[in-house]
């Protein structure tokens, strides 16, 4: 018979406010085991208290969660072991060299066998291993969270904007040990206003505004539902280059790929689609910026 694979993360119509602010408005999702889900949105969508009422920082106000097959509300202890947690607040010991910080969190979740040197090579610190912490500057910090969230080669990660304020070459590194951690079986919960971060890393994407998901689904579905194709094409106009984009599907613009693709002017043409911020502006009236 064939395994029934339980999700690792279940969220039921989860609620929380802040006094009068309605942060989460009754979200429900959920992650299986070796999948990453994008939560992309703009600053205040709900995100981080999302991710806060997960982990255990926030009660729930409202709904239900699951992580591992655990209430999230019942605090369990047990559960904290079997998560790796990489959040804006960096809990590091400054006093601490990398190395002894990554060993002390391995003994706290009991993991005997931590490869702490394979963990700062995969953040790019190894040659920083007995430098402290407090010599850090905030993305080696950062790069220091990361390495912590999965010293524990924990079943699910939850990766609050794990690549915010890096250089792209450790932002790609970030991300190549994110889909690592996931390829090994950890479900991977991760949020982020960077719509090619969401689209690169998400094999589902949750857009979320306001406290409310307005669509989830695979970053390809989603351009296809909701995205428009076009064809960018470009010609040589005397000295320069001038530029059209015509819609895929549109009668008037097939004709006029036509005649473009007869001129002797024609340098290129591409085809082109939506990207996942056009798709979230066209469902919320509204960016990812800001
Ligand atoms: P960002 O990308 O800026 O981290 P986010 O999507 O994570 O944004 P949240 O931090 O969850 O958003 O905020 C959701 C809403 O709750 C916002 O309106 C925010 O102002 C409000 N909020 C968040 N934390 C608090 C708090 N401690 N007290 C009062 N309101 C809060």
């Amino acid at each position: 018979m064939a395994e029934v694979r339980e999700p690792a993360i279940r969220v039921e119509d989860l609620r929380f406010s802040y006094g009068e602010i309605e942060a989460v408005k009754g979200i429900s999702f959920e992650v299986m085991p070796g999948e990453i889900l994008g939560f992309l949105g703009p600053n205040g969508a709900g995100k981080s208290t999302t991710i806060k009422m997960l982990i255990g920082l926030l009660p729930p106000q409202g709904g239900r969660a699951t992580v591992l097959g655990t209430d999230v509300a019942l605090d369990d202890p047990g559960l904290q072991a079997r998560i790796g947690v990489c959040f804006e607040e960096k809990n590091l010991y400054l006093n601490m060299t990398a190395r002894e910080n990554l060993e002390f969190f391995a003994a706290l979740y009991g993991v005997k066998d931590a490869d702490v040197d394979g963990a700062l090579r995969r953040v790019g610190l190894a040659d920083r291993a007995d430098d402290r912490v407090k010599t850090f500057s905030k993305g080696m910090r950062q790069r220091m969270m990361i390495a912590r969230a999965f010293i524990n080669r924990p079943d699910v990660l939850f990766l609050d904007e794990p690549t915010d304020g890096l250089d792209p070459v450790t932002a790609a590194a970030i991300r190549a040990t994110i889909k690592e951690e996931a390829a090994r079986g950890a479900a991977v919960l991760l949020t982020t206003h960077d719509m090619f971060e969401a689209d690169e890393l998400s094999d589902r994407v949750a857009f979320i505004n306001e406290g409310v998901i307005v669509a989830l689904d695979t970053p390809e579905n989603l351009k296809i539902k909701h995205g428009t194709r076009a064809v960018r094409v470009r010609l040589r106009d005397g000295d320069g280059v001038a530029e059209e984009v015509l819609p895929l599907g549109d009668e008037a613009a097939t004709k006029r790929l036509a005649e473009l693709a007869a001129s002797p002017d024609l340098l290129t043409i591409h085809t082109e689609e939506a990207t996942l911020e056009q798709i979230f502006i066209k469902l919320t009236g509204r960016g990812l910026a800001g």
